[in-house]
């Protein structure tokens, strides 16, 4: 089982890779966990990139495309793998299939509206001290803006500010949308409900791979 997640910022993408991973039994990649990975091993490509990040540079895609074809060709990848967050443009797909001609057998685009995704990700809040996350509307502290855990001031990060989040799903719009008409022209695409709570969503997710 070869599967791609697509879906803006907020999508809830993590959470249900995280349940099909398990329930499957194959891994999820990331891009941003496989680069980490690649530099904290040291191998070329690794390196190659660590030079980009260091300068505050973006990867180039041919370098991020060498590190996940690294990834993908592990044996724990045998049984299939989830790619959450990649390919992020066209180009990344093409590239994807033209390093692996069965790489994938299904697209899934998580379907959710801005508004709602703006609402997600802006009530988020992150305590400052030991990390827990809260939800003001969906899964508020018992203490206010306090942490229930630790007491600690509840935060909101950066990347949750409005600004920061209409610019992601601006570049998702432009830059990742078009990925929709690739795996669609290729009969790989299907898009799912991503409104509304993880589970159902979870649920339609497992029945349509058969576990
Ligand atoms: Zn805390």
């Amino acid at each position: 089982m070869k599967v791609v997640f697509l879906g803006p910022p907020g999508a809830g993408k993590g959470t249900q890779a995280a349940i099909i991973s398990k329930a499957a039994g194959i891994p999820t990649i990331s891009t941003g966990m496989i680069l980490r990975d690649a530099m904290a091993q040291g191998t070329v490509l690794g390196k190659e990139a660590e030079g980009y990040v260091k300068k505050g540079e973006l990867v180039p895609d041919d370098v991020i495309i060498g590190i996940v074809k690294e990834r993908l060709i592990q044996p724990d990848c045998e049984k299939g793998y989830i790619l959450d967050g990649f390919p992020r443009t066209v180009a990344q797909a093409q590239a994807l299939d033209d390093m692996l001609p069965d790489a994938l057998d299904t697209a899934f685009s998580f379907e959710v509206a801005d508004s709602e995704i703006m609402a997600r990700l802006t009530g988020r809040r992150e305590c400052g001290a030991c990390g827990a996350i809260y939800h003001i509307k969906n899964g508020p502290s018992a203490k206010g803006s306090a942490c229930e855990k630790c007491d600690g001031e509840l935060i909101q990060r950066a990347d949750d500010k409005e600004e920061t989040i209409r610019n992601r799903m601006d570049v998702y719009h432009r830059q990742t949308e078009p990925i929709k008409d690739y795996y669609k022209q290729r009969g790989k695409l299907v898009c799912v409900d991503a409104s509304g709570e993880p589970e159902r969503l979870a649920k339609e997710l497992l029945k349509r791979l058969g576990l």
